[in-house]
């Protein structure tokens, strides 16, 4: 695809994003946010026989941020706790074409994959032979 189209996608999932609210009865939600940006969200997730039933965020962030929390929420949704904890950088950037952004929006672009991985943790926390504590390594190197 053009980097036109890829423009277009991101300011549409800006003013329309996807998945986007609060879950009351969340099973799980973790918050973290981006200083420089002013980027702050909240990824809240019902989930049910180790799978994601239903995964949404809310807060407030700059186009990309938007549009990557739209979709990495995306490709969350409806995967098991196994699939969705591999998710990882290049399945959000190449989804939107933002594979060479510039070091400065990285962690505009990947707030959200953080958030997920963190809220995976915070989750599988209590069961050790989750092997959970990987996930926590991961969100601190991914950007
Ligand atoms: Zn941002």
């Amino acid at each position: 695809m053009s980097a036109g189209i890829y423009h277009e996608m991101i300011i549409d999932y800006s003013r329309n994003p996807l998945n986007f609210g609060k879950i009351e009865d969340h099973d799980v939600t973790f918050h973290d946010s981006n200083p420089l940006c002013g980027d702050s969200i909240d990824i809240d997730m019902k989930i049910k026989d180790d799978m994601i039933h239903e995964i949404k965020f809310h807060g407030k962030g700059c186009a990309i941020c938007m549009a990557c929390s739209s979709v990495l929420t995306e490709m969350a949704k409806g995967k098991s706790l196994g699939d969705a904890r591999k998710l990882g950088k290049d399945d959000v950037l190449s989804e939107l074409g933002l594979e060479h952004l510039q070091a400065v929006r990285i962690k505009c672009a990947l707030l959200s994959l953080k958030v997920l991985k963190l809220a995976l943790y915070t989750y599988l926390a209590g069961s050790p032979e989750s092997g959970a504590d990987g996930l926590k390594d991961e969100a601190a190197n991914l950007y």
